[in-house]
């Protein structure tokens, strides 16, 4: 895949202040965040703190009270979006619709869309490298709407990936995957994050994710409570603040399945 020859300096995402009021619900109440290109980030934060409603933002779905946003060194708008993906938590598809995984990813770029016709070995290349890293070429022919969970948002990864974006933003993405296949999605990511170098926002619920991908950590409850390193910010003052309980903070030493009663992974699951 080619890259952008020109590329606008500037943080991947500058938010100034922002506020939003929905209902009765000030729901940001005065976010300010920067993040620097190319880092893996997660966005962490309890049920209701805001986490969807500051992706929406980004992706301009969401406007704003007061404050700012910019993404790739621009405000929000069509001609930058075109240079983000989004992965969604889930996709709701009738079972009668019928679209082929193919057809589906042909429908992202102009020079794909005759993928349904063209050879094998054409699509072949177009799949190597990170269509091929995330195994979508054994789901090619198969109907969208019969995939797994996880399968389903393997592809959908894989059409973001296909307009070769600069920010990938995922809300909860392994809301719908089971658990096993949980840890080798996000170390999937991280490899694409990694080889791509493009900059990854991770909204998680999986603390001990965080704790082992992210690069960078923003912890939300209205407003950023705190931001830093891993292992700066789960620790249990700062995850009071995020979360407003006494949680204990997950070290990742343990080296194979935990057992006893001892230090389980905190994972705040959705409602
Ligand atoms: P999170 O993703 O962290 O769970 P959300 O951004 O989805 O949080 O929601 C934040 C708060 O905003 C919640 O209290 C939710 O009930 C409220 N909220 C979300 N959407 C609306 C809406 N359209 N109208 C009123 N309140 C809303």
């Amino acid at each position: 895949m080619s890259q952008p020859t020109t590329k606008p300096s500037g943080p991947a995402i500058e938010i100034r202040d922002a506020r939003v009021r929905l209902g009765d619900t000030d729901v940001l109440r005065g976010v300010t965040m920067m993040v620097p290109r190319g880092r893996m980030v997660a966005l962490i934060g309890p049920n209701g703190s805001g986490k969807t409603t500051l992706l929406r933002c980004l992706l301009g779905l969401q406007s704003l009270d007061s404050g700012e946003v910019r993404i790739l060194g621009e405000p929000v708008g069509p001609k930058v979006l075109s240079r983000v993906g989004y992965v969604p938590q889930r996709l709701q598809l009738e079972p009668s619709f019928t679209i082929s995984v193919r057809e589906f990813l042909s429908l992202r770029r102009r020079d794909t869309r005759g993928w349904f016709w063209q050879s094998h070995r054409r699509i072949d290349s177009m799949l190597h490298g990170t269509l091929g890293e995330l195994g979508v070429e054994s789901l090619l022919d198969r109907p969208l709407a019969g995939l797994s969970g996880g399968q389903l948002q393997r592809v959908l990864i894989a059409y973001s990936l296909l307009a070769e974006p600069e920010l990938l933003l995922l809300d909860e993405p392994t809301a719908g995957v089971d658990t096993p296949g949980e840890q080798s999605f996000y170390e999937l990511i991280s490899s694409i994050h990694a080889r791509l170098g493009l900059t990854v926002v991770l909204v998680s619920h999986d603390l001990a994710m965080v704790f082992r991908q992210a690069t960078w950590v923003y912890a939300l409850n209205g407003v950023i409570c705190c931001e830093g390193h891993p292992e700066e910010v789960l620790n249990a003052d700062s995850l009071k603040a995020a979360y407003g309980i006494h949680v204990t903070p997950y070290h990742h030493h343990h080296h194979g399945p935990q057992t006893g009663p001892v230090e389980q992974p905190i994972a705040f699951k959705r409602r």
